[in-house]
Order: structure tokens, then C-alpha cells, then sequence
């Protein structure tokens, strides 16, 4: 498992040193809208705490964290609209995984059919 960057973008969005468009926040998450958006709506969801992938966040988070983490991807797909037509949630992981940002994320896409789960 990596290290986990302290200078990552998400890193400084959390610290409060890079702006974002905010969508949802409490003790434990933060969820804003990706800066280059692949869907009518894509909202990346991040814990606060410093974990590099979902493998790190599901192997060091605490019960706490973990489910503030699905609660507050329950209210915002809610929020947004998503839920009856339906979205996909990807977390890219490691390089095969193509993750650019090594601190967790999950996307949110939806407001239109996604297409194929992956691209050949
Ligand atoms: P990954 O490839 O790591 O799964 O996804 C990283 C995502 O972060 C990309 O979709 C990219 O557009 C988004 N992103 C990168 N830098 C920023 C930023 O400064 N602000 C926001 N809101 N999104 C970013």
C-alpha cells in the first residue's frame, strides 16, 4: 500500500487551500463536483481521513467512518435526483485502475445512460 500524500489534491480541497464546488459535508466526508464533469451530474465523495484507496479506506477506516461514508452517498444520489433512473459509482484504484488522485474517492455519474461499464 502507498503512503498517503499529504500534497494530493483532495488533500488541499480538505485543507481548504484549493476551492471546490461543495455538495455535501459532514465530520467525516466530503462530496463536491468533479472539476471535469463526464455526466450532467459526477460528484466525487471523499472521507475526511487520510486513506489512499478504497482498499486502505476498508482496511483502516473505523465503523464510524465507514458508515458516515455510505450515509452520505445515500443523501446525495437522494439530493440529486439519481436514485430512479439509476447512476454508477466508480473507484478507480492503483495504476491498472487508472487512479490520478491517491486519496479515496468515489465518482458518482448519472442525469444520463453512463454506456458501457468499461471502455476498450
Ligand atoms: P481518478 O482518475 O483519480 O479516479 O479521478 C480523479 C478525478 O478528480 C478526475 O475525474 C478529475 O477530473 C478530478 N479532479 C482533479 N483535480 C480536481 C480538482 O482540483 N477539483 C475537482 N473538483 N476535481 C478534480
Amino acid at each position: 500500500m502507498p503512503e498517503y500524500d499529504d500534497n494530493n489534491i483532495f488533500a488541499k480541497i480538505l485543507r481548504g487551500e484549493i476551492p471546490c464546488d461543495k455538495v455535501y459535508e459532514d465530520d467525516h466526508v466530503l462530496a463536491f463536483k468533479d472539476i471535469s464533469p463526464q455526466a450532467p451530474v459526477h460528484i466525487l465523495v471523499i472521507p475526511k481521513g487520510k486513506y489512499v484507496s478504497i482498499v486502505d479506506f476498508g482496511a483502516k477506516a473505523s465503523p464510524e467512518e465507514l458508515k458516515a461514508f455510505f450515509s452520505a452517498v445515500e443523501t446525495i444520489v437522494s439530493e440529486q435526483n439519481i436514485v430512479s433512473e439509476g447512476f454508477r459509482s466508480i473507484a478507480n484504484t492503483g495504476l491498472n485502475g487508472g487512479q490520478e488522485v491517491p486519496h479515496f474517492h468515489l465518482h458518482l455519474l448519472g442525469g444520463k445512460k453512463i454506456g458501457p461499464m468499461v471502455s476498450k
